[in-house]
């Protein structure tokens, strides 16, 4: 067929931008596997990455970044969740007052006497 002239471009096609980067990684590849990028790819992002498709296996540093960075966002807001709805437990808990479990955050159930 015909050859295109840009056809020996030194880089690789970012799954995510589509953009041609000489400085990519490899999803499936070691250090892909390592950050879990398919993972998150398909966790976050409104696209699935699966090893068998016929689509590019690489991903640029800078869509990476951004997913990173995206990644630690959602950590950060399931923590909160989880910090907010272990506090409202123990609230509740404590009003009621019935077992008294392991709480580790000193979240006062003993009011200091008023000044
Ligand atoms: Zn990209």
């Amino acid at each position: 067929m015909g050859s295109t002239d840009k056809a020996v471009i030194t880089g690789f096609i970012c799954r995510l931008c589509s953009k041609m980067n000489r400085f990519v990684i490899h999803i499936y590849g070691e250090e892909g596997s390592r950050m879990k990028l398919a993972e998150k790819i398909n966790t976050y992002l409104p696209i699935t990455v699966n090893a068998y498709d016929q689509l590019p296996k690489t991903a640029c540093l800078h869509c990476i970044e951004r997913l990173e960075a995206h990644h630690e966002l959602m950590e950060q807001f399931s923590f909160a969740r989880r910090k907010l709805s272990s506090n409202d437990r123990q609230t509740s808990i404590s009003a009621t007052s019935t077992t008294s479990s392991n709480i580790d955050t000193t979240a006062a159930t003993n009011s200091p006497p008023p000044c």
